[in-house]
């Protein structure tokens, strides 16, 4: 049984290996795993099993996806020392807990999943219409669940998930006797970071800025960036509450700058190219000790394969030392 006197609070969260990271990736859930990381025993997973549910018919890039995307969460400052960085499929417990899970899940819990119809709805270049995909909340919890994760840091829209955590959660309790204790979502603000074409920033929509751009990337990119649409010449005023650079101002950019560009810009007396080089100085440096940490980790590249091969070793035993009990309780064994 979970007892978070006796450890500090535990927080479990995961990524799909989606390759390189951007800007989103980092305001979204990056910049605050590592946050997280000094304040609770964190375990931080690549969710290769969930790329599969979606992204099954082409795993070329997979391993390289996963290198990528390890390096730029160990250059943004997670650190193997504080946190737990593994991989899920290193990890066959999850399965294990997921197969025992999936038989007490009602179908009606995971077809009324909100980001489940969503999906259906909008994924038009994949088949989704499979068993693994309506069962990936399932997968997800039991990625939590294994971990007796006290904590998930989740954005909004995924609070449903970890409600639905807890509802699987109470059910095998009240069948087996208590082994989980139901997890809490710790609601972590996620701005939606538009790209340069003004859309959310996506890797899909090929308007992202990465971590590892160089600076020249960086002011090129964002030199090109959309703006207020109405404001056409110079001396025209704009209107920064309209414009998708603004919303970057308000991420990377300090008080001093926000409120001059918000002053400025409704009355003409600041440009879009000077206007996008201070986000760009500001992007630039938020940046600047990501991709120095970034430089190291390429010069040792076996650095990222030893960080995970020891973070999954480590989450094998805790996870086992659950699925013992599970397996007991379910008198499996
Ligand atoms: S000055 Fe800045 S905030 Fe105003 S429209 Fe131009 S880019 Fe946008």
């Amino acid at each position: 049984m979970s007892d978070p006197t006796q450890r500090r609070s535990r927080i479990l969260s995961g990524m799909r290996p989606t390759g390189k990271l951007h800007l989103g990736n980092l305001a979204g859930a990056l910049s605050n795993w590592v946050k997280l990381q000094d304040h609770y025993e964190s375990f931080h997973f690549v969710a290769d099993w969930h790329m599969l549910t979606t992204d099954y018919a082409d795993t070329s890039e997979l391993q390289a996806n996963i290198r990528e995307m390890v390096t730029d969460w160990l250059a943004a400052g997670l650190d193997p020392e504080k946190a737990t960085l593994f991989v899920q499929s290193g990890v066959v417990q999850h399965a294990e807990l997921h197969l025992i899970l999936s038989m007490i899940t009602p179908l009606g819990w995971l077809e009324r999943v909100p980001t489940y119809k969503e999906a259906l709805e909008n994924i038009r270049d994949r088949d989704i219409h499979t068993y693994g995909f309506l069962g990936y909340p399932v997968l997800q919890t039991a990625d939590i669940l294994v971990y007796k994760a006290d904590g998930v840091p989740v954005g909004e829209d995924q609070v449903p998930h970890v409600e639905l955590t807890r509802e699987i959660a109470r059910r095998f309790n009240s069948f087996y006797g208590r082994v989980f204790p139901e997890p809490q979502a710790l609601l972590t603000p996620t701005p939606r970071l538009p790209g340069t074409d003004g859309r959310k920033m996506s890797k899909s929509y090929n308007n992202a800025i990465y971590l590892s751009d160089a600076p020249e990337v960086v002011n090129q990119k964002l030199a090109t960036m959309v703006t207020d649409p109405a404001r056409k010449r110079r001396y025209d005023p704009g209107n920064p509450d309209v414009c998708p650079v603004f919303d970057l101002h308000k991420v990377f950019s300090g008080p001093e700058v926000i409120d001059r560009v918000n002053r400025e810009c409704r009355t003409a007396e600041i440009g879009c190219l000077d206007c996008k080089r201070l986000l760009a100085d500001a992007v630039n440096r938020t940046l600047y000790p990501i991709r120095e940490r970034r430089k190291l980790y390429e010069q040792e590249p076996q650095r990222v394969g030893e960080v995970l091969e020891q973070g999954t070793e480590k989450a094998r035993q805790v996870a086992e030392t659950t699925m013992g009990e599970v397996r007991k309780a379910v008198r499996l064994r």
